[in-house]
């Protein structure tokens, strides 16, 4: 699969090393305790200080990793900027501590600071009412549901109280980090409104998890909007990025840097698009959801129902879109899918 792209290193440096990417940018690699296993983060040596893209997640060893840089290496400027591309802990769950500790300034799209705020409120109260109806319209009997939601109960939330306050970024905007110029895009389908910065005299993108070098960023329809479409959004962020010149560095959140840009999209592409003729291909009848996230994703479908039902919800929406399939939603709220 990965034979078109060109790795700049074959292999990850140490999880918390500080890693030379170009001049002036910085790769830190920091662990995580589930798939993925890691994260990436950027920093950037803006002369006086640091802007830093992404924090990690907020666990003993991410804490202990940055910890460690900011007494050492970096100790003599102070971390002034930080900039988020999406509100996903794994890249945003650090950053109210950063910013305590620092009084660095936050840069993020507002819809993703909005989004950090309602994931920490739900991880607050724990599974409401709504979850449950969202699981129960789309198909998970009773004793799903409550399995669903005891499953949801462990403490799994990574992050911490997102920053109060921020500067939003906007799409098609010029923003200023380690002395070069980066143009702000935003991009739907993985999270709403997930910032990438392409700095184009220097070609290279950050590209978060929008683009990454060997996995498929997951695309999920939300409980909050279960006739979302986010894979057209996705679908529609790859056209746009192919207008990005064909030798840019990409700079993933989740692997490693790598050059073929648009091997890469194409791929992307192409996994979604037979993803999509997978699951057309297992409706036979009228169905729902949780049995198509019951085909799927049988592993993660109680461990992890948002990515579940989400990615199941995200390909039967597009396939409704795209008239493939039927939707339609009774009077008691149900949604069914079926043949065209
Ligand atoms: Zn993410
Ligand atoms: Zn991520």
């Amino acid at each position: 699969m990965s034979d078109d792209l060109n790795f700049t290193v074959q292999r990850p440096p140490a999880y918390g090393e500080l890693t030379d990417v170009l001049p002036g940018l910085f790769w830190v690699r920091l662990p995580m305790p589930a798939a993925p296993n890691h994260v990436n983060c950027w920093l950037l040596d803006d002369g006086p200080g640091w802007t830093m893209v992404d924090c990690g997640l907020n666990t003993d060893d991410s804490f202990e990793m940055w910890d460690k840089l900011w007494r050492g290496l970096l100790r003599s400027r102070p971390l002034q900027n930080l900039a988020l591309t999406h509100a996903h802990a794994d890249h945003s769950g650090l950053a109210a501590y950063f910013v305590k500790e620092t009084k660095c300034a936050v840069r993020m799209p507002l819809t993703e600071w909005l989004n950090a705020w309602k994931t920490w409120h739900e991880r607050e109260d724990g599974p409401d009412e709504q979850f449950v109806s969202f699981l129960k319209r789309n198909g998970a009997s009773d004793d799903d549901a409550a399995r669903i939601v005891e499953a949801q109960r462990q403490p799994t939330f990574l992050g911490s109280r997102p920053p109060r306050e921020f500067t939003r970024i906007r799409d098609g905007e010029v923003i200023s980090m380690g002395r070069r110029e980066w143009k702000v895009f935003t991009a739907g389908g993985h999270s709403v409104e997930h910032a990438l910065f392409f700095c184009e005299s220097d070609r290279i993108l950050i590209a978060g998890d929008q683009i990454l070098s060997h996995m498929t960023p997951s695309v999920i329809a939300p409980p909050a909007q279960p006739g979302a479409n986010p894979m057209q959004d996705y679908l529609d962020s790859l056209t746009r990025l192919e207008g990005l010149p064909p030798d840019t560095l990409v700079l993933p959140s989740h692997g490693l840097p790598f050059q073929g840009l648009h091997a890469r999209l194409a791929q992307l592409r192409e996994h979604h698009l037979s993803r999509l003729e997978d699951v057309a291909s297992i409706v036979n009848g009228r169905t729902n959801a949780f049995l198509i996230a019951q085909e799927i994703f049988p592993r993660v479908l109680y461990a992890n129902p948002r990515q579940a039902f989400g990615e199941a919800l995200a390909h039967l929406n597009m396939l409704a879109s795209s008239g493939r399939l039927t939707r339609d939603v009774g009077g008691d709220g149900a949604i069914a899918f079926a043949p065209a």
